[in-house]
């Protein structure tokens, strides 16, 4: 008897464990566009553009590979809008009675598959470096899951940049190099950039037909959507000064040296292994410096690993965590409507046009400003879920209600992620030209960071005063002479209640 072998949108690898535990000569590959997933939440037009288009280029690769595939477009007249719908209908038509799966990485689909009135049968994903129970056993009994000590575990389990059992250029960590302010000039032209292909056109005319009200804009689509596609422009250009500005942002140029890789690892067409494996490689040529290849390694096998384990560490009850009580909505703003803020801008706008942004604007301006308004996690988390084409539950998550808004309480950061202006200023050239000013603390045209910065702190004096990392800011605060403290509580106040009010701020 034929079995099913679900494929999702996020699982486009060859060497999928689904597809390694069947049998092509008599097991039948199941993939489906349906409703239900492009719009559990509004994603953006590219991000459903990508899923959908990539689904159908891998489709194709199954079938040239030997496959039997069911593929159901968003459009056909039977697709029953569901994946578990989709997978009972094939079912009939087929005579399989088993469903094999790779876990999704999503409790909410995991649930649903769980409960499916069909045996299914849950494999592990294996495209990531750590399992579920070694991460859980590297958690078990530690006070605090700190990402620095698993990083330290996932660099010997993978052996790179290792000589022996100690780390390439005799120290772990080579962050203290990579935060250098936005330079003048970029050399790199941004991300390789595709044609689309008959296969595109046909999904992106799909797409403006249906998720035209979707926020986000579809046109210009240059994204690969095959694993040929994908991955040396990077490496070859943009790694040598990845780590050197990995936080710093500009105005008019909106990838710097960041990779733009995420997407791609996330749905499948590259596994994060073979990348770093390619990134030492090039350290190893001589061809990019250690801050680099260090910094760039980090962020997959450290930080991308990191973030999967919480999450399911945690459990399906993780993203509505709310630790510091933030009830405020999410402001219109973050949906493109006009702010004379031109950091959250130019964010909002890069994020709208490219359905991409980088760390440091995710962490830095838009959480940032989420986090110091008080504004409620669980919409900022499906404000980010929505928004950017690399978001997936499992990693987006952990960055949002975790890293980004301290909603989990600290699990992943020791301390929240805020700064007032001047960190921005620092790290950006967006203050230059912005109706605000980022040297006024209080008045006509203060930057509204520097109010609701210290909003915040004192607002969260109960929680945050006895922090170690924190003493310095509060002692700050505490210096300040009374009068000018009210004012600066006054202030945010009243921007705060202008921005409820829906007025432009
Ligand atoms: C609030 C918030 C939400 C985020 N949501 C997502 C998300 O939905 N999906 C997602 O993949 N990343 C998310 N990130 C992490 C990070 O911002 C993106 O991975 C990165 O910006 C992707 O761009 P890039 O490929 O150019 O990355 P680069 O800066 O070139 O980094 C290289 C790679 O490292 C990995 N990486 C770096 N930082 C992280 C991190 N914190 N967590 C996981 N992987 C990381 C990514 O695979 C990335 O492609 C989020 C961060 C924040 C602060
Ligand atoms: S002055 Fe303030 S609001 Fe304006 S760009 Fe700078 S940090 Fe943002």
């Amino acid at each position: 008897m034929s079995r099913l072998v679900l494929v999702l949108g996020d699982q486009l690898s060859l060497s999928l464990s689904a597809l390694r535990h069947a049998d092509p000569a008599r097991d039948i590959v199941v993939m489906a566009e349906v409703a239900d997933e492009t719009t559990y939440v509004h994603h953006h037009p590219k991000k459903i553009a990508l899923v959908l288009a990539a689904m159908r280029q891998f489709a194709d690769a199954l079938r040239e590979a030997g496959w039997d595939v069911r593929y159901s477009q968003l459009d056909d007249t039977h697709n029953a809008g569901s994946i578990v719908g989709e997978l009972l209908r094939r079912a009939e038509e087929t005579g399989a009675s088993e469903v094999l799966v790779t876990e999704p990485g999503e409790w909410r689909l995991i649930t649903h598959l769980r409960h499916a009135p069909i045996k299914t049968h849950i494999l592990p994903d294996d495209r990531f470096i750590a399992s579920h129970q070694e991460f859980e056993a590297w958690a078990k009994g530690r006070k605090q899951l700190r990402m620095e000590y698993f990083y330290r575990e996932m660099r010997r389990k993978t052996g790179l940049l290792m000589e022996g059992d100690a780390p390439v250029g005799g120290k772990w960590n080579f962050d203290h190099e990579n935060r250098k302010p936005a330079p003048d000039a970029v050399a790199f032209d941004g991300p390789k950039r595709f044609a689309p292909d008959a296969v595109v056109a046909a999904v992106l005319a799909l797409v403006k037909r249906r998720f035209a009200p979707h926020f986000g804009t579809l046109h210009p689509f240059w994204f690969a959507t095959t694993r040929a596609q994908a991955l040396d422009h990077f490496v070859s250009k943009a790694l040598p000064l990845f780590g050197d500005y990995q936080d710093a942002m500009l105005s008019d140029n909106r990838f710097l040296y960041h990779s733009v890789i995420s997407s791609y690892i996330n749905i499948g067409l590259l596994d994060p292994l073979e990348v770093c494996q390619k990134v030492e490689n090039a350290y190893e040529k001589g061809a990019v410096p250690i801050n680099a290849a260090e910094g760039f390694i980090r962020q997959i096998i450290g930080w991308r690993e990191y973030m999967r384990g919480i999450y399911f560490l945690e459990g399906p009850e993780y993203p509505t965590r709310n630790a510091l009580g933030h009830k405020r909505d999410l402001p219109a703003l973050f949906w493109g409507a006009e702010t004379q803020m031109r950091c959250l801008a130019r964010t909002v706008g890069q994020t709208c046009d490219e359905a991409y942004a980088h760390h440091i604007q995710r962490l830095m301006i838009t959480g940032n400003f989420a986090l110091l308004a008080g504004i409620d996690p669980g919409q900022v988390h499906e404000w980010y879920l929505a928004v950017y084409m690399d978001a997936f539950e499992w990693v987006e998550a952990p960055n949002t209600v975790g890293m980004s808004q301290f909603a989990d309480g600290g699990i992943i950061a020791s301390k929240p992620y805020v700064s007032s202006g001047a960190y921005i200023n620092r790290m950006s050239d967006y203050c230059k030209g912005c109706a605000y000013s980022v040297s006024k603390k209080t008045g006509e045209g203060a930057c509204p960071f520097n109010l609701l910065y210290w909003h915040f702190l004192d607002r969260h004096r109960d929680r945050f005063s006895g922090n170690a990392r924190m003493g310095n800011m509060y002692r700050t605060w505490d210096r300040m002479d009374a009068e000018k403290r009210e004012t600066v509580i006054a202030e945010a106040e009243d921007f705060l209640r202008r921005l409820d009010a829906g007025a432009q701020v």
